[in-house]
């Protein structure tokens, strides 16, 4: 086994209990806890602007301090739903001109296969891009759910979103990359990565991350960098938007900042 293998066996391991009862629950796969659905513009990312169907999975066992839907963080919020309850709410939810359909989260990986039988109906029935929205916590599951996405949006946590306890990061790190080289390895896929940071997120971690992204096999199918400013918790001060940018650009030099633009709208 690899080292980056075994380093992610390690992180999966010493969460295996939490993972055996989210597998146990998702034996019930004709059924799925769905938080929200809504119809808004794209704010993040390089689809930044596209109208998009937003179907918000609940729970999310990670714990950034910025994140900014925590009331979908328990995985009762919302309402359970059947796949085919579930389907007819997508179809009813659908307007004119709907670019994609975003499954984010809360986490889509905690039911993956309750989101493959909804990425599935959209993609093959609704014949609409599917795009996954996930913190890429564990590769087994991406791996599994891969093939029904048109668009992955890897996200790179940094030490400083306090997303995980500061001795699982690198193996939650470890993961991340490992998706995203498996969404990199698949020629149909439109893969980018999105690394939010705020003003406490060092040049010096922000250099190790992209260094390591840029060792990842078929680097050069990536369609993307977008650097994003954390929003009221810690906003980076233009000065250190730059150093940051000035980090990322030697490696890509179409790497972009793009806040949350959906905020600045006022829309969902
Ligand atoms: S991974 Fe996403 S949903 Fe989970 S806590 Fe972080 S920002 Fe919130």
């Amino acid at each position: 086994m690899s080292s980056i293998n075994s380093e992610i066996e390690i992180y999966n391991n010493n969460n295996s209990n939490n993972n055996q009862k989210i597998l146990t629950n998702q034996k019930e796969h004709d059924k799925v806890q769905l938080n929200e659905l809504f119809v808004s513009i794209e704010g993040e990312g390089i689809f930044a602007g596209t109208k998009t169907l937003f179907i918000r999975f609940s729970g999310c066992h990670l714990k950034c301090y910025w994140c900014d839907t925590k009331y979908s963080l328990s995985p009762n919020s919302g309402k359970s739903y059947t796949i085919n309850q579930a389907k007819h709410l997508i179809f009813n939810h659908l307007q004119p001109n709907i670019y994609k359909v975003n499954f984010t989260g809360g986490e889509p990986l905690l039911q993956p296969l309750s989101l493959i039988a909804l990425a599935n109906f959209v993609k093959s029935e609704l014949d609409i891009k599917t795009y996954l929205e996930s913190s890429c916590f564990d590769w087994k599951r991406f791996e599994m759910v891969l093939p029904h996405f048109d668009i992955c949006k890897i996200e790179f946590k940094t030490s400083d979103s306090k997303v995980i306890e500061s001795k699982f990061h690198n193996n939650l790190i470890q993961n991340e990359l490992k998706c995203l080289e498996l969404a990199l390895n698949k020629n149909d896929k439109i893969s980018f990565v999105k690394i939010v940071f705020t003003n406490s997120t060092t040049v010096n971690e922000i250099r190790d991350l992209i260094t390591r992204i840029f060792r990842c096999s078929n680097i050069n199918n990536l369609s993307g960098i977008t650097l994003q400013p954390s929003y009221e918790f810690d906003s980076p001060s233009t000065e250190h938007i730059l150093k940051v940018y000035d980090e990322v650009y030697p490696f890509y030099n179409d790497v972009r900042v793009v806040p949350q633009m959906h905020k600045m709208l006022g829309m969902n």
